[in-house]
């Protein structure tokens, strides 16, 4: 797979201990990750532009005027500014395929290499198969959701969001009992390019809250725009199990994702998607947990 060209910013120092030499700086500020230009290359003008924001091509053969382009400088800050508007959490503002650690290669090579793999051979504009990462708590499904908006928008220029599902519901209950309607949220999320949904299925789910999800999954399904989920519900057919039961965790007593979201939605997501199991060691037990 050819990669494209990871944008650099022009100005940046190659040695930078803060940034690692691109230039980006993505940390955690209140609720979101914001990304930002790291102060080795925004404390200078910029070496390519002066920061006019536009070069000059090399002039052409038959003597016409050399093209002007967008500096490289300007392109970089505005994927910046594509992945802060991508509203990934705070907490994940490290997230990375790189610093994922891969503790069960049987249970997590196969899942981590659909990711990476959707992640950089997307193709813009096209139509995109997502994947939808279940398993147990504690197993990065979520490190891996955020490290791939993150590639998504750093080297294609994707426009992503990434909801979490529970917040979500809560956002679209908010608006829709202010007498304002769900409506306009859920234009957005229908329109976005891409859309990364962690925790599908979680929460108490009323039968207002399906008929959104229902609403939100289809709409996506007919434009054909690519949908990423994690879950720690098991795909398949509804098994009759509405409710998960905490005290007792035998396999039949939980419930399928049909069971929570719906059996259309499941149908839906398993067309749209990759479906895979990751398991592995649980991160929080480990002591070089980050979170
Ligand atoms: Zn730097
Ligand atoms: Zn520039």
């Amino acid at each position: 797979m050819t990669r494209p060209r990871r944008l650099h910013h022009p100005g940046v120092e190659p040695s930078c201990p803060r940034c690692g030499g691109d230039g980006l700086i993505v940390e955690r500020e209140g609720e979101h990750a914001v990304a930002h230009v790291c102060v080795c290359a925004s404390s200078k003008p910029c070496p390519m532009c002066d920061d006019t924001r536009w070069v000059r091509g090399d002039k052409p053969p038959d003597g016409r005027k050399a093209p002007v382009t967008r500096c490289d400088c300007h392109r970089f800050e505005q994927r910046l500014a594509l992945l802060s508007r991508a509203h990934l959490p705070g907490r994940l503002a490290h997230c990375t395929f790189d610093n994922y650690s891969i503790t069960n290669p049987v249970e997590q090579a196969e899942p981590y290499g659909i990711a990476r793999a959707l992640a950089h051979g997307f193709k813009p504009g096209g139509i995109n198969r997502g994947f939808v990462l279940w398993g147990p708590v504690g197993r990065g499904k979520t490190h891996l959701l955020a490290a791939t908006v993150r590639v998504l928008v750093l080297e294609h220029g994707v426009e992503a969001r990434f909801v979490e599902f529970s917040h979500l519901l809560s956002a679209l209950k908010g608006r829709f009992d202010a007498g304002k309607g769900a409506a306009a949220i859920l234009d957005e999320l229908v329109a976005v390019e891409v859309l990364a949904i962690d925790e599908l299925g979680k929460g108490m789910l009323t039968e207002w809250e399906l008929s959104v999800i229902d609403e939100l999954v289809s709409r996506r399904y007919n434009a054909a725009r690519t949908v990423l989920a994690t879950s720690n519900y098991k795909p398949g057919p509804p098994t009759g199990v509405a409710r998960p039961n905490l005290a007792d965790n035998r396999p039949e007593m939980q419930p399928s994702l049909s069971d929570r979201v719906g059996e259309r939605v499941h149908s839906r997501l398993a067309e749209m998607c990759e479906i895979r199991y990751l398991g592995g060691k649980d991160w929080r037990q480990r002591p070089q947990a980050r979170w």
